[in-house]
């Protein structure tokens, strides 16, 4: 299948999932996951249409941004290391995976200094899994009072990482709970937190029905990666 049928099928799926609970699948935002993928695979989307992409890492990123389209919405969805942060905020409107205090405090003063204003989501481990990354959850109030603090930074949600493989019973716990906290939270402090990342190429259906709004999908999209260090 070619990549605009593939994103065709996506979409479908996606409008299902929202269906299904009672949601418009206008609400649901398609992130397409280009990491590893050639520029060329990323303008083959862009012309069936979609205009956000996603990468794992700020230098692929940045390669990525220059020789595409100046229209396209570049999202960091990977760790991010303290000395990529300047590369990261010049090169992405979005930020996924901020989960320390330490990221926050560098993330707002680098963004004041570039004069940018990047979106950003507290990743946060709700599954507990020790492998995983993101904050815990009794951490959230603390990352997100700080978040909040800083003009540079628009906090726009929440996003996590469900266990591989997991069955339907446990991705529903996780992507529940991901939303309970955002409610919860956008409750305690009187703000929005409109945005929930979760959902990925094996289990973006149940991430759909349990409220996400961005769904990072590569897989589905562009076929199988090849063998890679992880998070490559
Ligand atoms: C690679 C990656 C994805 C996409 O994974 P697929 O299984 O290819 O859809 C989503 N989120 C994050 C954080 C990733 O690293």
């Amino acid at each position: 299948m070619t990549i605009a049928a593939q994103l065709a099928e996506v979409q479908a799926r996606i409008a299902v999932a929202a269906q299904a609970a009672g949601r418009d699948p206008a609400t649901v935002k398609l992130l397409a996951v280009s990491k590893t993928r050639p520029a060329a695979a990323v303008a083959e989307a862009y012309a069936a249409g979609q205009r956000r992409f996603g990468e794992s890492r700020v230098q692929e990123l940045r390669d990525k941004v220059g020789p595409l389209p100046g229209d396209i919405e570049w999202h960091l969805i990977g760790q991010l290391q303290a000395n990529k942060v300047r590369a990261a905020v010049q090169a992405a409107a979005w930020i996924h995976a901020v989960d320390s205090a330490g990221l926050l405090e560098r993330l707002g003063r680098i963004a004041a200094e570039e004069g940018r204003q990047p979106h950003i989501l507290l990743e946060i481990n709700i599954s507990g899994e020790a492998s995983k990354s993101g904050a815990g959850v009794a951490d959230a109030p603390r990352l997100l009072e700080l978040a909040l603090r800083s003009p540079q930074l628009d906090c726009a949600g929440l996003m996590t990482l469900a266990p591989l493989d997991a069955p339907e019973p446990v991705l529903r716990r996780v992507f529940g709970g991901l939303r309970e906290l955002r409610d919860r939270l956008a409750r305690e402090f009187g703000v929005a937190l409109p945005e929930l990342s979760m959902g990925m190429s094996d289990d973006f259906p149940a991430a759909v029905r349990e409220g996400a709004t961005l769904v990072r999908i590569g897989t589905a999209i562009f076929g199988e990666r090849a063998a890679g260090p992880p998070g490559a």
